[in-house]
């Protein structure tokens, strides 16, 4: 299970939490109430980039969505007249 840092925007109350990666992100300093940042120095989970917040800007890289293949279409072969 993953590590995770948060810090207060408030308070600057810092802690590190232990929370899977079905549970719900941590928005409310359990300190004052105020707004929480989730840091990435985690420890179990490596995130590839510098920075903190890359998932908000995410580079525009699917140009062409491809469609589903049409999955074996009934060919109705030798329609001869
Ligand atoms: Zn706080």
């Amino acid at each position: 299970m993953p590590t995770y840092s948060y810090r207060c925007t408030e308070c600057s109350n810092a802690f590190d939490i232990v929370q899977a990666f079905t549970d719900d992100t941590l928005t409310v300093c359990p300190t004052c109430g105020g707004p929480l940042r989730k840091l990435f120095n985690t420890v179990g989970v490596t995130f590839n980039g510098s920075g903190f917040y890359r998932t908000d800007s995410r580079p525009a890289a699917s140009s062409s969505p491809a469609p589903a293949p049409a999955a074996t279409t009934s060919t109705s072969s030798s329609s001869d007249s």
